[in-house]
């Protein structure tokens, strides 16, 4: 299918942001164009716009039922939560009492701009409260004995209304009781971004002293917002200056963003010819939303009770795909949806998920959809049914046993798996299926399994390069199942093996159909580590494809040798042993791939690590090599927090320059240069679902390193990759370029720009 023809975007992301009502973009087009005035200016134009603004706040308070209290307008919530912050903690100061300890609450699931700010203005403000996290149990309801044991000691408690990632909601008047209870005077805001449109709100009738809410959750734009000040509660202008808002908050008001307001809030109060879809209605979409998700994926998990949360928001995971993952599949069926977790530097995990104390793969698999009052029956259509041809697509890829497809894509050459750092290899001889698992790590061993069942490989072995230190290795959970009657040592190499001389030594091998794999002992990293070269069948010489080297030579790095089970003497001594071996372009297949590298050659490594060339070259001695190793070693950082590194980086990890393309250029390029090779890099259920005509051809990144090998006497050849964003493709030319390949560029931005 070409992009021209490409589908209709499902937006299904509306806790992050809604697009904008037409008939609030007409509002705030009319406000730009006609009642543009400054309603500070007491000419009419001035007065109309002012107008907008005094109704906009009419309709907000009847809204909110602020009573008596204040509305002010702001830039959004973020703005608003500041203002709420700044007010208590300004007031809170002149009551503190010398040598006392306070603390601010603020829920453990909040929205990271509350505990941000709090930490923020308790610095500034030199308060030095400590700033404690409330507990949320299993449904993500906030710890009433918590909050009673220790809001006596507190300044300021921070709740929400609704949860942004779940859309659980809180029962804000058993807050309020156990608050008052034990601290009549604490100042308390609530987070009530999520809530607008999606709850009852009557905030005069509570002891709730700050509401901020943002705009562009309810169809209005970004930069629009509003905060609720109970009329008893402190207040300190965040923004000094013109005196606008009554001094309360200073600025020339943003007019077309209150008038695209002002048209929501009349939606909301029945006074539009618009309606938004009532509350029992947004319950059955979700409920067909989850049928279809449970239809589409039989292992789907929702990560939030239904009957806490409002209708609009559905968060789950589905097991044995990553967030990452099901983000790109369903970008590819054309449905926008979140990965439910917050983005550190390696692990993608949900904070909020994490604090109700769900599986941490739940919590890295999140997914959230969420939709708005405006969401129609045939959105919702639409949207399952892309759920479930989504669902076909992995089918059609063998990632997903129950969906029995015909025209399953057939399975050739080498597949790397990647978790984290670690890599995974599976090979496939296309004529019988014969396969071999290297490395096998426990979180792919079920997709292994799937793709053997569905594939029907013939699995000829499961081999561990070494006994892992970081990991556990599912070697048995596969063998169990496919090789029981198959007797083998402690990392899976079969016994009565043949063997095979080259010079002087003698090799043990296996036959994976007409190729042979031969096991090279390389010990080093620790006494059992083996390397295995996939070759062709050998006469004098292993004329091998890959080389297998587990954590012997590592992309820029080579395998620590600081276990007790290692020997920096051995790994002198295996690396000149593989060299001699193996030619200097075979293509290495370690079991770390801790830079996004996918695969490298000796040539690759000693252009760029020192201590690999001097020893191979014969510059330095065993003795030598030891002293430097043993440094190196020292070296090793463990910057993930949760994984053991396997090698200390010495190589250069420099960027290197590449053609970036983005549209004009691509089609500049293809018609001067007709032998342009486009490939898209998407996985092939995403390729399946939606590509361009123009990127006939589908290497996903999981086939990458079998492409490499297909195409490295070709390094001349003009490539262009593309992806999703251009991350993925940016990566892959990366690693294209550094193993030689001299025309490589890939398309800036992926299809989002395209
Ligand atoms: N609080 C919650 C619960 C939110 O969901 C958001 C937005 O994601 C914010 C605060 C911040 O809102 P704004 O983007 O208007 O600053």
């Amino acid at each position: 299918m070409s992009l021209q023809q490409s589908l209709s975007q499902i937006y299904l992301d509306a806790n992050a942001t809604t697009p904008v009502l037409p008939q609030a973009a007409d509002a705030a087009l009319a406000a730009m164009k006609t009642s543009f005035g400054n309603p500070s200016s007491s000419h009419v134009t001035g007065l109309r716009a002012k107008q907008i603004m005094m109704q906009t706040r009419e309709r907000a308070q009847r809204i909110l039922g602020s009573g008596e209290g204040e509305v002010i307008f702001t830039s959004g919530a973020t703005e608003g939560i500041q203002t709420g912050i700044i007010s208590a903690l300004t007031a809170a100061r002149q009551s503190m009492e010398s040598g006392k300890k306070y603390c601010l609450l603020y829920g453990a699931t909040e929205h990271k701009a509350v505990p941000e700010s709090l930490k923020h203005w308790n610095h500034i403000l030199g308060i030095h409260a400590d700033v404690v996290a409330i507990p949320v149990d299993n449904k993500g309801t906030l710890d009433k004995e918590f909050i009673a044991q220790h809001v006596g000691d507190a300044l300021m408690i921070c709740t929400m209304a609704v949860n942004n990632e779940t859309g659980v909601y809180q029962d804000l008047s058993a807050i309020e009781q156990v608050i008052r209870a034990n601290n009549p005077h604490v100042y308390w805001m609530v987070d009530c971004v999520q809530a607008l449109g999606k709850t009852g709100l009557n905030l005069a009738q509570t002891t709730i002293d700050y509401a901020p809410f943002s705009g562009h959750k309810l169809y209005a734009p970004k930069g629009i917002g509003f905060v609720y000040i109970r009329k008893s509660a402190p207040f300190t202008p965040f923004i000094a200056g013109g005196g606008q808002e009554g001094g309360l908050r200073s600025g020339t008001e943003n007019l077309p963003g209150m008038a695209a307001l002002n048209e929501i809030f009349a939606i909301m109060l029945g006074e539009s010819d618009f309606a938004f879809t009532p509350n029992e209605q947004l319950h059955k979409f979700r409920h067909q939303l989850r049928a279809s998700l449970e239809k589409a994926f039989g292992n789907v998990v929702f990560n939030h009770d239904f009957d806490n949360s409002v209708p609009t928001t559905l968060n789950f995971a589905i097991e044995g795909f990553s967030s990452k993952e099901i983000m790109d599949l369903f970008d590819a069926a054309g449905i926008r949806v979140s990965s439910g977790s917050a983005c550190s530097s390696k692990v993608t995990r949900s904070f909020v998920l994490d604090a109700m104390g769900l599986p941490v793969w739940q919590s890295e698999a999140a997914i959230r959809m969420s939709f708005g009052p405006a969401m129609t029956q045939s959105e919702v259509d639409e949207a399952c049914q892309r759920i479930e041809q989504s669902a076909m697509a992995l089918g059609h890829s063998c990632l997903m046993s129950q969906h029995h497809i015909d025209d399953k894509a057939p399975l050739s050459g080498l597949v790397q798996f990647k978790v984290g750092g670690s890599c995974t290899w599976l090979y496939v001889e296309p004529s019988d299926k014969s396969a071999i698992v290297i490395d096998p790590l426990s979180e792919v061993s079920s997709r292994i399994n799937t793709l053997i069942e569905c594939q029907q490989l013939n699995l000829v072995a499961v081999i561990d390069t070494h006994g892992h230190a970081d990991h556990q290795s599912s070697r048995n959970d596969i063998s169990d199942k496919y090789l029981a009657s198959q007797t083998c040592d402690h990392l899976g190499w079969p016994s009565n093996t043949q063997s095979v001389s080259v010079g002087d030594s003698e090799f043990e091998y296996i036959e994976v159909s007409n190729k042979w794999l031969v096991r090279i002992v390389t010990p080093g990293h620790t006494n059992d580590s083996i390397s295995m070269a996939l070759c062709e069948p050998v006469t004098d010489h292993l004329d091998a494809q890959y080389l297998f080297c587990g954590d012997t030579i590592l992309m820029g790095s080579l395998g620590r040798t600081n276990f007790e089970c290692s020997n920096t003497a051995d790994m002198y001594h295996s690396l000149r042993y593989i060299d001699a071996l193996v030619s200097r372009d075979t293509l290495l297949c370690p079991s770390h791939d801790y830079n996004n590298e996918f695969t490298s050659s000796i040539d690759a490594e000693v252009a760029r690590n020192q201590l690999l060339q001097q020893t191979l070259d014969g510059v330095i001695n065993q003795q030598q090599f030891v002293n430097q190793k043993d440094v190196l070693d020292q070296h090793i950082v463990d910057e993930s927090g949760s994984e053991i590194i396997c090698g200390a980086f010495v190589g250069e990890c420099q960027k290197q320059k590449m053609n970036e393309y983005d549209s004009e250029s691509l089609a500049r390029a293809m018609q001067s240069k007709h032998a342009i090779k486009l490939i898209d890099i998407r996985e092939p259920h995403e390729y399946a679902l939606e590509h361009d005509a123009s990127f006939d051809e589908n290497v996903p990144l999981t086939r990458f390193v079998q492409f490499i090998n297909e195409h490295k006497h070709d390094k001349n050849a003009e490539i262009v990759l593309l992806c999703r964003s251009g991350s993925r493709s940016y990566v892959a030319a990366q690693a294209l370029i550094r193993l030689g390949f001299e025309n490589v560029g890939h398309l800036k931005g992926g299809y989002a720009l395209y």
